[in-house]
């Protein structure tokens, strides 16, 4: 559910008419509903209820927007982060280092090193030899860092390749059947508390099997180890739950979800943590566009260009991915169309043959579920800006991240004088 609703024929964002914020801050521009963010926030808490008190550490790389982030802590979510720059804004945005955990592949010793020295919650160490480096930063530091062994499950979350992160072929994790062997070899590090395991199979997962399977495996994973003498105090079990991109696209609920959770980890004794993105962000934006011009297609269908393209939102581009598309102030007239963005690839395609709402050069349109994986990743590709970011509530709205204009962009680059 979401606040993204017509109201007297016009898009709204909560209470606020998106034709004024496009007036107001041009286009394109993604637009956040903090009542639709807190209530995904909610609803994920609600399904979690029967478990005794989790870490819910929102996964700031589905949206890292400094504003999104103090709504979800207001919530008392945590922070997945995936770099040194995360870890920054999830501190900056009040989020008690305690409640962050550090996860990736290839976090640097600098990281580490900043990380242990901010004190945060958990490392989730992706391979061993990660763990040894961790463990001589911290022990150089005279700390101990908190850390969980990310393991590898090898089981197939039946997503999009591009972000399936559980199959052994996949770089994420250390293998499960060695995962016993590696963590005794770290267990006795000085610079290390190592305190539990971790599992996230991946993203936009549209069956709650898969999961099911990998949490059963970390379940045996945790009886052995602490049949092979170790404390395990903690587990992980990422995030991941898909979200409907099609109007009418049904998926696995959080309820749903939270209950199989129960199910699986009974008698785990454990603290257990949660690692969502899209599922609390996916839903509550969109990305505000205008129409440029309508070109006659050569395949019979309309070209409607807007003014957004695949460096805004890239999932079109890079997984092929659907976003619903509709028009601000729909006229209840419909059209066949091919829907592209200015840049000069054909990648720059977010949707072909697709039936939508009538629209001209001027109109007003939005590409639905964009709030996670989409201003976070985009890029200046075409000498193109970073579009700007607005979130609302009620009544009210702000703008939560400035529109970086390509002269900003240019002002970073330089012409050395040997080529003067
Ligand atoms: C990307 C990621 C997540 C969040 O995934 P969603 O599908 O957005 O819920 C959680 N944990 C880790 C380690 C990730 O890499």
């Amino acid at each position: 559910m979401d606040h993204f609703t017509l109201q007297d024929g016009v898009l709204h964002a909560e209470q606020v008419a998106l034709s004024l914020i496009a007036d107001a801050v041009g286009t394109p521009v993604y637009v956040y509903s903090r009542a639709t963010l807190e209530r995904h926030a909610q609803v994920f808490k609600q399904a979690l209820g029967a478990l005794d008190n989790p870490l819910i550490a929102y996964a700031l790389k589905s949206n890292p927007n400094l504003a999104v982030v103090r709504v979800l802590r207001q919530q008392g979510f945590g922070a997945d982060v995936v770099s040194g720059g995360e870890m920054q804004r999830a501190l900056m945005a009040g989020i008690a280092a305690e409640d962050i955990v550090f996860s990736g592949v290839g976090k640097t010793a600098r990281e580490m090193a900043d990380g242990v020295a901010a004190g945060i919650g958990q490392f989730n160490i992706e391979s061993e030899e990660e763990g040894f480096e961790l463990a001589a930063v911290a022990e150089s530091m005279g700390k101990r860092a908190n850390a969980s062994l990310r393991v590898n499950p090898d089981v197939d979350a039946g997503t999009h390749e591009k972000i399936s992160t559980g199959k052994a072929e996949n770089k994420f994790g250390v293998p499960i059947h060695r995962a016993g062997e590696i963590f005794a070899n770290l267990a006795n590090k000085p610079g290390l508390n190592l305190r539990g395991v971790a599992v996230h199979i991946g993203s936009q997962l549209s069956d709650l099997a898969p999961m099911e399977t990998a949490f059963a495996k970390l379940g045996t994973l945790i009886a052995g180890l602490r049949g092979a003498g170790h404390a395990i105090s903690h587990a992980d079990l990422g995030g991941g739950l898909g979200v409907p991109y099609k109007a009418g696209e049904i998926m696995p609920s959080p309820a749903d979800y939270g209950a199989m959770v129960a199910r699986v980890t009974k008698g785990w004794d454990v603290r257990l943590i949660f690692e969502p993105g899209r599922v609390i962000s996916g839903n509550a934006g969109v990305l505000l566009t205008r129409v440029v011009r309508v070109k006659r297609g050569g395949n019979g269908d309309p070209f409607v260009i807007v003014d957004a393209a695949m460096n805004d939102l890239a999932r079109p581009a890079l997984y092929g991915a659907w976003h619903d598309f509709v028009a601000v102030a729909p006229s209840g007239e419909r059209m066949t169309a091919n829907v592209v963005g200015p840049i000069c690839e054909t990648g720059d395609t977010f949707a072909m043959g697709r039936d939508i709402d009538a629209l001209e050069a001027g109109d007003l349109a939005i590409f639905r579920t964009a709030g996670a994986y989409g201003a976070t990743m985009a890029s200046s590709y075409n000498s193109r800006g970073f579009v700007p970011e607005v979130m609302v509530d009620g009544d009210r709205w702000a703008v939560v991240a400035e529109r970086i204009e390509p002269a900003a962009i240019l002002a970073a680059e330089k012409v050395p004088d040997w080529l003067e």
